[in-house]
């Protein structure tokens, strides 16, 4: 505990109040739409490299009688990517959030790397997970702070080889200050896609073996959507990820792609498969002049 109130202390310092720390960590909770109430398991070791996942006859409800995800199974191998496409209401993001353990199964088991999440510590289970949603919590703090949540530890020179490696060295030169660059912490200072771009080089820096991306459906400039398709391409290699996509041009690039519909997979197979069988979902949404209506 002592440790935890310096940490908040720290933090304290960082924002000027105490309600303002409170307050984002608020905010982070509601990118997760949820409060925890599973309980950590005694702990598992999960395997080195990209991690594989395995649903096996998931099923799941928020409240009694009003099943959401109905007899769920797929094995995604290691590196693979996923491209997870439906409706909204479909069970997307109540896929990913059993995924990331904010929920149990109600039967069934979810395993990540061979390991059935119910055994893993919940930091053991999140700190091998990247996340990239629409919602970026920045804070009132420099760049620097909101690249590293406050480490001091990860040197200048790394967050340097992230932003070059990521490809996006074109953005941050345009930063009059850098890393000194002063954030409201409001979401004023940087645009919902520059916003991403600070995402991806968190994720970059945090080096995790699976990650989980949820499209942003805001309309982004050319410019940065060039730049953060290629940040997204390079964070993806080596690593097994799923893809909540809005758009059918993200799903391009994946090696698989799953569709839900009313809590139930309707398809799950390689692209090149589904797009070469003309009664697919995939290559029938391929041939909508609004594909998009169908991927909220
Ligand atoms: P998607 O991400 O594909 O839009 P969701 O997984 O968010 O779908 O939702 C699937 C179903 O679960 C919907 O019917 C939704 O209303 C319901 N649902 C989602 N979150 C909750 C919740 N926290 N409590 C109760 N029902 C929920
Ligand atoms: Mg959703």
């Amino acid at each position: 505990t002592a440790q935890l109130l310096d940490r908040t202390f720290d933090l304290t310092d960082q924002f000027g109040s105490l309600q303002e720390v409170t307050a984002s960590i608020e905010r982070i909770n509601e990118i997760y739409h949820t409060t925890s109430r599973v309980q950590d398991g005694p702990g598992v070791v999960f395997p080195a490299g990209a991690l594989a996942i395995a649903f096996e006859s998931v099923a799941f409800q928020y409240e009694p009688d009003r099943p959401v995800l109905h007899d769920i199974s797929f094995e995604v191998a290691p590196g693979e990517v996923v491209g997870l496409i439906g409706r909204s209401g479909s069970g997307k993001s109540t896929l990913i959030r059993l995924l990331l353990r904010f929920y149990d199964p109600e039967t069934g088991s979810v395993r990540v790397g061979g390991n059935d999440l119910r055994q893993a510590k919940l930091d053991e289970l999140r700190g091998r997970v990247g996340l990239v949603t629409q919602e970026v919590q920045l804070f009132r703090a420099s760049l620097r702070a909101n690249l590293t949540f406050f480490d001091d530890a990860i040197a200048d020179q790394r967050i340097l080889a992230a932003i070059e490696e990521l490809g996006i060295m074109p953005w941050y030169t345009r930063l009059p200050r850098g890393l000194d660059t002063e954030l409201a912490g409001n979401g004023s200072d940087f645009s919902a896609g520059e916003s991403q771009l600070l995402a991806c080089i968190r994720v970059f820096l945090k080096d995790p073996q699976l990650i989980i991306l949820d499209e942003a459906t805001s309309r982004l400039d050319p410019l940065t959507e060039q730049l953060i398709t290629q940040a997204i391409e390079k964070l993806l290699i080596g690593r097994t990820a799923i893809i909540i996509a809005h758009r059918l041009q993200t799903v391009e690039r994946v090696d698989r792609i799953m569709v839900l519909e009313a809590g139930h997979i309707v398809e799950y197979d390689q692209r090149s498969v589904l797009r070469n069988r003309p009664d697919s979902r995939y290559a029938q949404l391929l041939t909508m002049s609004h594909p998009e209506e169908m991927l909220a």
